[in-house]
């Protein structure tokens, strides 16, 4: 074996661990998506209805507020003509994250309508 095939073989096994190192981290960042988001204060904790539905119950009343995970569609992804998975990843991650953000913005002003309404002076 000269060492042109040497480094080929090594080439060829750095290349499949990439992509199977990146076929765990999009893994990892589909679970992360499956998981309820962090509540703020004034938000309680979440129960997972299962079917992507989290159930956001008043503390106070047997008022709630069900969040849809899964009808939100993806928002656009921009990437450059030469991009990575890493890239794509991390496009994902940014663009997933903003859909979190909104969620929890939306339960959020629910949240507070419903206390200025039903528990005011709260
Ligand atoms: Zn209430």
């Amino acid at each position: 074996m000269d060492y042109d095939e040497i480094w080929a073989k090594i080439e060829a096994a750095s290349e499949r661990r990439g992509r199977e190192s990146s076929d765990e981290a999009l893994r990892a960042y589909r679970e992360d998506l499956r998981k309820p988001p962090p509540p703020p204060s004034v938000i309680p904790e979440p129960e997972n209805l299962g079917d992507g539905v989290l159930r956001f119950r008043c503390p106070i009343c047997p008022w709630y507020y069900d969040e849809q995970m899964d009808s939100q569609s993806p928002g656009r992804v921009m990437l450059s003509a030469d991009f990575t998975a890493q890239d794509l990843i991390e496009q994902l991650a940014v663009e997933g994250e903003a859909r979190t953000n909104a969620l929890l913005v939306r339960t959020e002003r629910e949240f507070i309508t419903h206390y200025a309404d039903k528990h005011p002076g709260r």
